[in-house]
Parts: C-alpha cells; sequence; structure tokens
C-alpha cells in the first residue's frame, strides 16, 4: 500500500500580496538589514504578525562557534512566544538578501529545526500560521505551517 502526501500553496508576484502580506514582507526585508551573519553572508529577515495586530521582527544570528547561532525563523518567533505569550502569530515572512545585498530571487524555506518550531505555535494557539516565502522572483504562501511538516512529530505523541 502506498499513500501520498500533497502540498498546496499559492505562488504569486509581490504585486498580487494583499496589503498586510506586502506589509509583513516589508517588515522581513528591513529585518534582514540587522541580521549577523559575518560567516555565511546570507541575511535572512523574518517578520511575524500576531493576532493582536503587533508586528514581531527578527533575523539569523550566527556565532563564530556555529552551533550557538540561531535562524531568523526561531529568532522572530520565540521573541514573539516570550513576549507576547497570549497573542497566536497568524502569518510569517521570510525573505533573505545574499553576499551582494540583493535579495534572492527563488523562495527561501524555513530549515528543518524551524519548520518544527513554528508547528508548535500552530499546536499551543490551535491556530494556522501562514507562511509568506518572498522572493523578487516569486513568492510562495503556503497556509499553515504543517503543509511544510507532513508526518510531524508533535508532544501529543509522548502521551
Ligand atoms: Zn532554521
Amino acid at each position: 500500500m502506498k499513500e501520498q502526501i500533497v502540498i498546496n500553496y499559492d505562488v504569486l508576484t509581490y504585486e498580487q500580496l494583499s496589503e498586510e502580506d506586502k506589509a509583513l514582507v516589508e517588515n522581513a526585508k528591513k529585518a534582514s538589514l540587522y541580521s549577523y551573519a559575518p560567516f555565511s553572508q546570507f541575511y535572512v529577515g523574518c517578520a511575524v504578525l500576531l493576532e493582536n495586530g503587533v508586528t514581531i521582527t527578527g533575523n539569523n544570528q550566527e556565532n563564530a562557534s556555529f552551533p550557538c547561532g540561531t535562524c531568523a525563523e526561531r529568532s522572530t518567533i520565540f521573541y514573539a512566544h516570550s513576549n507576547y505569550p497570549d497573542y497566536a502569530p497568524v502569518a510569517i515572512a521570510i525573505t533573505a538578501r545574499q553576499k551582494d545585498g540583493e535579495f534572492i530571487d527563488t523562495p527561501l524555506p524555513p530549515c528543518g529545526a524551524c519548520r518544527q518550531a513554528l508547528l508548535e505555535m500552530e499546536q499551543i494557539y490551535k491556530r494556522p500560521l501562514k507562511v509568506i516565502l518572498y522572493s523578487t522572483g516569486k513568492t510562495f504562501i503556503l497556509h499553515s505551517i504543517h503543509d511544510m511538516l507532513p508526518l510531524q512529530f508533535s508532544a501529543t505523541m509522548m502521551q
């Protein structure tokens, strides 16, 4: 027996984004300017919109001791959750600039560890987290982080 997992997502241009999504993307782009990435020179920026309308931004933070560094997505979502634990994150925009300072031209999906961290937020708040992956070429929109991590591990499995 075989089963199949199908992931649906929207592919849009920047102009096709809603005004709210454009604003979140602009905040993510701005956040990439403050990234600390002297080793990879890959400057990732994130913006998380909370259900109370507050936007939290963050970026990747590297370290000479590589495992100490943290991705932009986790920097941002952990800050949001530690400062606004009563408000669900409803959307996250992610983008990056390269060494030359230009924004990427293909969408940048979060790494596996970040997907796991973001998924837990959906499970805590029982609310989907929209993911906006912005690039100059096209932008992907996933309507839940759950779609990016099928067959996921969750706390309920330990009960
Ligand atoms: Zn990551």
